[in-house]
């Protein structure tokens, strides 16, 4: 997969795309990753990027010819099945699903924000959608950008260890999970669960189901509504509810 960011502060990619699983994938040829700085692409004398908004009001707006040119510059092969994303605090709340979505295109061109915002003709006529990281705004769209990449990019197959490591985290089919534990078993008398050193796989199947099921009644039972729950799974979640006095 391709990813373009556009972004005015380019360095701030360095170190977060320079590590770890996102290095392996890049190093590995598995994603490929591009900064596009719109400065690039204002061709005034002094590559303006910003302006004050219509209408009066305080801060930076950033205008819209050097965006879009900026995007242009990397929309490549016509063919490519690609989606233009604005990150904007106002935009679709990105979740796990919304990650897993994004993974199946070629190619994803991010735009990052700074100032106010990015001129609105971006979002009307260039963007296919616009995302959000959540009910808060940070300064800039950089945080937000690294955030889908690394959501992304562990959906992609081949990028983590396990092949079905990225199927049993929280969210992938709206539970959380189940709590993981290792060595030293006991560490000031803080013991682990004895069903984990058993060597039973199918009993500790079992418990991690429950421990699922647990962790998600007690921490977002909204998400159990849109979780895909088996015969055997109403029965640990009423084991659970049991344990818990029926509540
Ligand atoms: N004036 C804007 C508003 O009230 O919605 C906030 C602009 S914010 C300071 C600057 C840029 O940061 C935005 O254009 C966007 O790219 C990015 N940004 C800030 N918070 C974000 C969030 N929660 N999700 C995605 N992008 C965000």
């Amino acid at each position: 997969m391709r990813i373009d960011v556009v972004s005015l502060f380019p360095d701030m990619f360095v170190g977060p795309f320079g590590h770890s699983i996102i290095k392996r994938a890049i190093d590995a040829g598995i994603l490929n990753i591009g900064i596009v700085n719109p400065r690039n692409f204002a061709f005034d004398k002094h590559h303006i990027v910003d302006d004050t908004p219509f209408g009066g009001g305080s801060g930076m707006v950033m205008k819209v010819d050097p965006v879009v040119r900026a995007v242009e510059s990397v929309i490549g092969d016509l063919n490519l099945n690609k989606r233009i994303i604005l990150l904007c605090p106002g935009g679709q709340r990105l979740d796990q699903a919304k990650a897993r979505e994004l993974a199946a295109y070629d190619q994803l061109i991010l735009i990052s924000g700074h100032y106010e915002g990015i001129d609105e003709r971006v979002r009307e006529h260039l963007a296919d959608e616009a995302l959000s990281i959540g009910d808060y705004v940070l300064t800039g769209g950089e945080l937000p950008a690294m955030v889908v990449v690394d959501t992304v990019a562990r959906m992609l197959p081949g990028v983590l260890g396990a092949s079905d490591a990225a199927q049993q985290d929280s969210f992938y089919s709206s539970l959380l999970e189940y709590p993981q534990y290792t060595r030293p078993r006991e560490f000031r008398g803080w013991e682990v669960p004895e069903v984990l050193i058993s060597g039973d796989h199918a009993k500790i199947a079992k418990w991690r189901r429950k421990e699922s099921l647990r962790n998600t009644l007690e921490r977002r039972p909204d998400l159990l509504v849109a979780a895909n729950l088996t015969a055997e799974d109403a029965k640990l979640l009423r084991e659970i509810l049991d344990e818990r006095g029926g509540n």
